[in-house]
């Protein structure tokens, strides 16, 4: 194995998320003294898959979609991950969401691998119906990868509710049964498990308060900036804001607003509802997007893309809380000037994992054919990231590591063990 620091990653692939990756993989995994054929086995995702789908567009004409599906790990159940449409998907993209996915479900301790999926392709210009055939072939051409007890598809950026559902009614097509949990993030009518919707938000907010809790902090006094309004950010900012949290920036693709004394994020969601955009909200002035990334602020709250926080803005940031809710917004570089500056980052593995958690439960949902109260769901989600705050920090504190490579050191101790145990390795 080789000797690595974070910082180790050369500035060219700064951007590239598969090198970030794997520069916190062989910190932690060097941290631990991983066994080097352990290393070997982890470093590496099991499978990928390339397909490349033909789609009939609406004008006629016959297009071909790229897509992928890496399954980094099953040692400890299905893998299990999201599928993102955009036209920046690329292999080493989704090899490291796929990686990511597997240390993320040992974080939180549920019994899943890790996975992710793409297609290159932009939902902003393909209608509902090219949308569909897109999302069926792409599900018929994996159906012999997926299935409840092999890898559990889920929503991502760009894909929702409607993409599930057509993925679970294709499956089952071929199954010759209704399968509903193929994947999760489903329609509650359908299979969806009550709250998963706001999920991933709901542990954003959870992850906060504990560590308001720790640093002494409260509430009221906490200043947030959300980046991205779509699922993630904009649930996030719901229900921090009802609980007391001041929501001062929200930063989209098409705009930024900023509300020193904070925005009533009801009225927002309403306005964006109406009008398609944040742009415009009467409730906050227009600002820049970058500029408000480095605003004064206690937590900034990255839930839109990978690499937004990198060396060249990372030393101007001045939340003192960095809380996670996209998938990989902090290169590998950006690690070190924030460890330096002392920001205390919640990573995303542990951060975002609210939604893998409430999937968990949709999957034992459809598995049982019993569904459960929305408090059911909640107070479950609540005791899983309250105890895998404390375990990471704590983890953190023991071997006087940052929280992120205490995430990874513990996601991969626990993978590692259960590989010994089951003897892949012998
Ligand atoms: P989404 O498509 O619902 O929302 C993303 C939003 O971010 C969109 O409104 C988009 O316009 C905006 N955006 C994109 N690039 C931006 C940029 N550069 N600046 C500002 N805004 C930008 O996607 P989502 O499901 O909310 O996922 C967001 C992130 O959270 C992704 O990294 C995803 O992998 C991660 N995540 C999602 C879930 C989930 O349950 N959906 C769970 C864990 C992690």
């Amino acid at each position: 194995m080789p000797t690595m620091t974070t910082s180790a990653v050369v500035h060219d692939s700064e951007l590239n998320p598969w090198q970030s990756q794997a520069a916190r993989f062989d910190f932690a995994a060097q941290k631990l003294e991983l066994d080097e054929g352990l290393w070997k086995i982890l470093r590496y995702p099991t499978r990928e898959i390339i397909v490349h789908i033909p789609v009939g567009m609406d004008n006629g004409r016959i297009e071909v979609f790229t897509g992928y599906r890496v399954q980094h790990s099953i040692a400890r159940g299905p893998a299990k991950g999201g599928v993102r449409y955009s036209p920046d998907v690329t292999l080493d993209e989704v090899r490291a969401l796929a990686s990511w996915m597997t240390w993320k479900c040992a974080v939180v301790n549920i019994p899943f691998g890790g996975a992710k999926g793409g297609v290159i392709c932009d939902p902003k210009k393909l209608s509902l119906g090219e949308l569909e055939r897109i999302t069926r072939r792409y599900t018929a051409e994996l159906f012999e990868f997926i299935g409840p007890e092999k890898d559990v598809p889920a929503p991502d950026m760009n894909t929702n509710e409607q993409t599930m559902a057509w993925m679970m009614d294709t499956y089952s097509m071929h199954m010759r049964q209704t399968v509903t949990a193929v994947v999760t993030g489903k329609p509650v009518n359908m299979g969806g498990s009550r709250g998963r919707r706001e999920a991933t938000g709901r542990g954003l907010m959870i992850v906060c308060d504990e560590a308001l809790k720790k640093l002494g902090m409260q509430r009221e006094d906490t200043r947030v900036v959300v980046q991205g309004f779509g699922n993630v950010g904009s649930n996030a900012a719901k229900l921090m804001h009802d609980t007391g949290y001041k929501i001062i920036g929200v930063i989209e693709v098409d705009g930024a607003l900023f509300n020193r004394n904070g925005m009533d994020i009801d009225a927002l969601l309403e306005y964006r509802q109406r009008n398609g955009t944040i742009v415009g909200f009467p409730g906050a002035e227009a600002a820049n997007g970058a500029d408000l990334m480095v605003a004064d602020c206690e937590v900034l709250l990255p839930a839109a893309t990978e690499n937004v926080i990198t060396s060249q803005n990372a030393d101007k940031i001045k939340a003192r809380i960095l809380c996670e809710g996209a998938n990989g917004p902090t290169t590998a570089v950006a690690d070190d000037i924030l460890a330096d500056k002392k920001v205390f980052v919640i990573p995303d593995i542990l951060a975002n994992a609210g939604g893998v958690t409430t999937s968990y439960f949709e999957w034992v949902q459809d598995r049982q054919g019993y569904f459960w109260k929305e408090s059911v769901v909640n107070e479950q989600l609540d005791h899983i990231m309250r105890e895998s705050f404390d375990d990471v920090v704590r983890y953190a504190e023991t071997h006087s590591v940052n929280n992120r490579i205490a995430a990874y050191m513990l996601a991969i101790d626990r993978v590692a063990f259960t590989i010994k145990q089951r003897g892949i390795y012998a």
